[in-house]
């Protein structure tokens, strides 16, 4: 497999009231071409800061992003445009992401000319992705408003293929569309990862829709990965007490998160983390080291990573149950 991300203690700072906010407070991380990482956590733990920063689109205050080689935070202004066509966004909301004025072929073709197609010829190929994505060849006429909410992501997505990428991050790609259009545009999704062998970083708080199309999984919680993995180690045997309670999780009813059962209290305010493992004050396992030491991310024996002081680098993962 070809490792074609790397993210490397990743810190994203803002400022909020005069002081300054991790959103993402130390994650590593990697991406394989043909590889789909789903990404998940609750909302605010910084899982779309972090899909920003590895675009390139929010800058790092400390820590490496290395995309096909080049640390996204030193390119050069030459440089940029060609970085952000290898590596591409989808946003949640696909009307917001395309110019309601132009029809949508001129948009798709944009890419496919920054790539040196001529404008006939990139108004042909974009014919062809929008079959590709799903939608008929004389759809490059009609305008953004023209479409449903999941017509209009899949021409984001055809608008992505278009500058032939090695990597999308796709960020809530689904959450704002219809249960129907969900399933189609994430089987889509991965039918393409797998043609176009590129790597794909998933953000979603839909659990089930990550586990069905993901290879592996990160959790998140307040600003770090707590623990990585293959789906199936993340939901057959869950390592960190916060996985745990999160495959146990509830959806909200207005679809827009979920709450881990089990859990007391709620996700601590980023301004002022906990002392120690950030988890520790909701963490039914917690120790009194728990406040105290932040656990380092170690790797089990099965391959997978976890930051918990429960379990041991190199050992077998001791099973986590709580509740
Ligand atoms: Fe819970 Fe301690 Fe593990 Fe944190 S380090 S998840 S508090 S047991």
């Amino acid at each position: 497999m070809k490792e074609i991300l790397n993210v490397s203690n990743a810190v994203v700072e803002y400022d909020r009231q005069g002081l300054k906010v991790r959103a993402v407070a130390g994650v590593d991380l990697t991406l394989n071409a043909g590889e789909i990482l789903g990404l998940v956590g609750e909302s605010g733990c910084g899982k779309s800061t972090l899909g920003k920063a590895i675009v390139g689109i929010l800058k790092t205050a400390h820590g490496e992003i290395v995309f096909d080689g080049s640390q996204v935070k030193k390119l050069t202004r030459g440089q940029r445009p060609k970085h952000f066509r290898n590596l591409q966004m989808v946003f949640q909301d696909p009307y917001g992401s395309l110019n309601p004025r132009r029809k949508i072929g001129a948009q798709i073709a944009d890419g496919l000319v920054v790539g040196g197609s001529s404008r006939k010829d990139a108004l042909h190929e974009a014919q062809d992705l929008l079959e590709k994505v799903g939608l008929p060849r004389n759809a490059i006429d009609r305008f953004p408003h023209e479409f449903s909410g999941g017509q209009r992501q899949r021409i984001s997505i055809a608008r992505a293929l278009a500058a032939a990428p090695t990597a999308i991050v796709a960020d809530e790609p689904i959450s704002a569309l219809d249960t129907s259009s969900q399933a189609q545009v994430a089987n889509l999704l991965v039918n393409l990862v797998e043609e176009y062998d590129m790597g794909m970083v998933f953000i979603s708080h839909d659990l089930s829709i990550v586990r069905r199309i993901s290879d592996r999984v990160a959790v998140m919680y307040l600003g770090k990965i707590v623990e990585i993995g293959t789906v199936d180690q993340i939901w057959n045997n869950p390592s960190h007490p916060y996985t745990r309670a999160l495959i146990s999780a509830i959806p909200h009813a207005d679809g827009t998160g979920f709450m881990p059962q089990d859990l007391p209290g709620d996700v601590p305010n980023p301004m002022s983390p906990p002392s120690g493992c950030r988890f520790h004050p909701r963490c039914p396992l917690a120790m009194p080291e728990c406040a105290e030491i932040e656990p380092a991310f170690r790797t089990l024996s099965d391959g997978r990573s976890v930051a918990c002081h429960l379990q041991t680098e190199g050992s077998e993962p001791v099973s986590i149950s709580i509740g």
